[in-house]
């Protein structure tokens, strides 16, 4: 860091400055090897990402010994917080006995059993390494089945980062990739009247996670669930993120069934997953006596990601939920008696155990069209300078490991830094 940097920097930017050298000499040295450093965008903010050296439970420290509450946990993957006792075992059970082999895996059945016992529309999965490879494989079931090779999915969806998807997170659209606006099912039905035959799938997530926790409404999945059923296509939802919210998967609470559902974070407890399923008949395409698609992979239903997925979804029981979800509530209106106090502008998107914040009087349509992006930028910094891990675009998930006693502390954390922030402007 240039002295001169450090002069020209707002108060928190150089309060962040001085907390972290350890963090920017890693991110030079990463930079050298790794294009931004990183193997991950998401992972990325300015002016350079902190390091981090250890986590467990809500607590994060960075490479320069600062603690932080985390309060994104991995973006929801990790809903027991960090190094969680009952899967650090079960991950080291496993990993002593074998970590990965080509021939039959049991380990993986106990996880396959408790999706489908949970998810009622899903009787049979495939795993895989991400749920960006979970969705990129449900749109070849579907492209197989089909015989039609384009999607139709929310405009500032979130489906992963492959070519097919990642366009849609952005507001574009490609080559295969159709737009429609979430909450609006005329605007599906009217793409798939004019595309119907080419749209092997339709891909939703029931609340939008990326795009700002923005939860779909019943009557937006029944209509675009008809729409895509008329034009003969598949309806895919994306619970990569969602599973969390109910004992279920979100598709038990809006009572929706669709034809394939995809997964990933959570029930890899903390390791790379994704999962794609839905009925027998469609999942029948994979069967080797009688294969439509050919997949398989390396590290597919990896014995120590199965273990320990397998604890992450059989301990997210129904009443855990239901405490993530009562303290997001309180957290929620801290948040905004926060914002209140030192006169910023604060508005919320909530659902469930998730929060999306924005210093603006109302929500924007999606975080990727906001107008708060300079004092979201100044309070991400603030908050870490307070200790507390917000994601850069101000979205929040809490994991089963948070009490009340957390909540109060980040309430007072957040309350300094968001004065920090209101002192700058
Ligand atoms: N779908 C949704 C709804 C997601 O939130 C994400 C990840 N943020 C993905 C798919 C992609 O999952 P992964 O990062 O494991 O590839």
């Amino acid at each position: 860091m240039t002295s001169d940097t450090l002069e020209n920097a707002s108060p928190a930017r150089a309060s962040y400055f001085q907390r972290t050298e350890n963090s920017a000499t890693a991110h030079e040295r990463a930079k050298l090897v790794m294009p931004g450093g990183n193997s991950r965008q998401a992972g990325y903010w300015e002016p350079y990402p902190l390091t981090v050296d250890h986590a467990k439970g809500v607590h994060m420290w960075d490479v320069d010994g600062n603690q932080y509450i985390d309060l994104i946990n991995n973006y929801t993957a990790l809903v027991h917080g960090h190094a969680y006792y009952p899967i650090i075992e079960a991950a080291e059970r496993q990993m002593a006995r074998g970590t990965c082999w080509a021939a039959g895996n049991a380990i993986q059945t106990p996880l396959a059993e408790q999706i489908v016992e949970r998810v009622a529309s899903v009787e049979q999965l495939r795993f895989t390494n991400s749920g960006t490879e979970a969705n990129a494989l449900a749109f070849t079931i579907a492209r197989v089945v089909t015989g039609r090779d384009k999607l139709l999915m929310a405009r500032y969806g979130y489906h992963g980062s492959s070519l097919e998807f990642e366009l849609g997170s952005f507001g574009h659209e490609g080559l295969v990739t159709k737009l429609a606006s979430f909450n609006d099912a005329a605007d599906f039905e009217r793409v798939l009247v004019e595309h119907g035959s080419d749209i092997a799938a339709v891909f939703i997530e029931p609340v939008l996670g990326s795009g700002g926790v923005i939860p779909a409404t019943k009557a937006f999945l029944d209509g675009i669930k008809a729409a895509t059923h008329k034009a003969g296509a598949l309806l895919v939802m994306d619970e990569v993120l969602t599973l969390r919210f109910a004992y279920g998967g979100c598709q038990s609470i809006f009572d929706i069934t669709p034809d394939l559902t995809t997964f990933g974070k959570l029930i890899g407890g903390g390791f790379p997953v994704g999962a794609v399923g839905g009925s027998a008949d469609l999942m029948k395409i994979f069967d080797p006596s009688d294969m439509k698609v050919f997949h398989t992979g390396t590290f597919n239903a990896n014995p120590v990601t199965m273990a320990a997925g397998s604890v992450s979804f059989g301990e997210l029981t129904a009443d855990k939920i239901q405490t993530m979800h009562n303290l997001t509530d309180i957290l929620k209106e801290g948040l905004l008696g926060c914002a209140k106090a030192v006169g910023l502008p604060l508005s919320l998107n909530h659902y469930g155990s998730c929060l999306n914040m924005y210093f603006s009087e109302r929500p924007p349509e999606s975080s990727v069209v906001r107008e708060d992006a300079d004092i979201i930028g100044r309070f991400h910094l603030a908050a870490m300078n307070n200790g507390v891990f917000v994601a850069p675009r101000g979205m929040i998930a809490l994991s089963t490991v948070f009490d009340q006693s957390h909540i109060d502390e980040v309430l007072e954390r957040i309350g300094a830094a968001m004065n920090d922030v209101a002192a700058e402007l």
